[in-house]
């Protein structure tokens, strides 16, 4: 490989991670990591502002105190406070909330490195831009554009407010911190990225059931128990395929194992993309499929699964016919309880297998 396909190459990763898309992809997670590291960022602002006060409060022998950091530690109690009891209801609105949050602080430093102490160079302000945006994960690009606008504005209020020769220097000492800080900046978040990348495939394999790919039954009941406590109805069915013992017994084990892929398949295309589709374990799965509480909606459904299954090539290349029996139950009443509504299922598929098999029965 020459030097300029090198170059290019090397280029198109370093857009790639500067625009990050995958910020978009894996948004849920994000949100998440951002919600927790609100409520460390209080924390942490919290104490160093009172750690601030304090020192200064001691080196000034009780006699001056430092009002910007009174502020500022007041600043962090009340977003401590609405972290803690008021902020997972704005949760899909974390990274706005987050940029908000930096930015009276950010408002504070340039003040104070400026207009209210014209006469020294300014520290907080370098030590903001550097540390505050570490918080918050979010496309590299726009951490960078919201530091570079920062810096901006500092340096024409500094301008403005400093004698010239203070000016220069802090703005060298601005280009230093401003460089220091895109650099850590871009290579911790790629590193967040990555991180929270690894973090939901890693998730997915241990909720993934290997041989098909559907919800496994850890994971798939789980996700139906917590739709079912945020009061999602819906339709909780059972499947089970019929004779499968003789399938494994007459064919193999490996062409039950195709016939369990091909059935999971033709459940999971039945179904919407919202549904719940898991597969408890040997021949048998289970659907919680949402708001799906009507009852004659319920049994076109379910028909239709039936239909899609005959129509499937599942175990044809043996000509055998494969069949399955459906149980399943409504949940359309404000508090149900899972167990309930499991049992209720599994003795509607125990009546489908006594009616003669290949059919669906609904609990009344
Ligand atoms: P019924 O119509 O009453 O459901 O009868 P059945 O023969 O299907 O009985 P049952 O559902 O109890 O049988 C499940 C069988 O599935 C038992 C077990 O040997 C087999 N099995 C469980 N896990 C696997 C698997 O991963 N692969 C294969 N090939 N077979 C499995
Ligand atoms: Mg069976």
């Amino acid at each position: 490989m020459d030097n300029s396909s090198k170059g290019m190459r090397w280029l198109n990763q370093f857009k790639n991670k500067l625009l990050a898309k995958k910020v978009d992809f894996y948004q849920e997670e994000i949100q998440n990591k951002n919600l927790h590291s609100f409520v460390s960022f209080t924390i942490v602002g919290t104490f160093i502002s009172f750690s601030i006060l304090v020192i200064g409060l001691l080196l000034s022998k009780i006699s001056k105190f430092n009002s910007q950091f009174l502020g500022i530690f007041c600043f962090f109690i009340c977003l401590h406070l609405f972290a803690k009891f008021g902020l997972h209801r704005f949760v899909k609105y974390i990274t706005p909330i987050y940029y908000a949050t930096l930015t009276p602080l950010m408002a504070m430093g340039i003040l104070m490195g400026t207009y209210l102490d014209t006469g020294v160079q300014s520290v907080t302000i370098m030590v903001f831009i550097c540390i505050l945006p570490l918080f918050v994960l979010d496309k590299p690009w726009r951490i960078i554009l919201y530091i570079t606008c920062v810096a901006t504005i500092y340096i024409i209020c500094c301008y403005d407010a400093k004698e010239y020769e203070i000016f220069l220097m802090d703005l060298i000492d601005l280009f230093i911190f401003y460089c220091f800080a895109l650099g850590v900046n871009f290579f911790i978040l790629c590193e967040r990225i990555d991180s929270v990348e690894n973090h939901v495939k890693f998730k997915n394999k241990a909720e993934i059931d290997f041989m098909t790919g559907i919800y496994n039954r850890e994971a798939g009941l789980l996700k139906i128990k917590q739709l079912m406590y945020k009061r999602v109805m819906g339709a909780f069915i059972i499947v089970d395929i019929d004779n499968f013992k003789e399938i494994n017994d007459n064919y193999g084990h490996m062409y039950g194992d195709a016939v369990i892929k091909g059935v999971s398949q033709v459940i999971k295309k039945a179904f919407q993309e919202e549904d719940i589709v898991l597969r408890m374990g040997g021949d048998e799965f289970v659907i919680y499929s949402v708001d799906l509480v009507d009852k004659a909606a319920c049994e076109k459904n379910l028909e239709h699964l039936l239909n899609c299954l005959n129509f499937a090539k599942i175990g044809k290349t043996k000509g055998v016919p494969v069949s399955i029996s459906v149980g399943c139950s409504i949940n359309d009443k404000e508090q149900i309880d899972f167990n309930r509504l499991y049992r209720d299922s599994d003795k509607s598929l125990y009546e489908a297998k006594k009616k003669g098999k290949g059919c669906f029965v609904i609990s009344a």
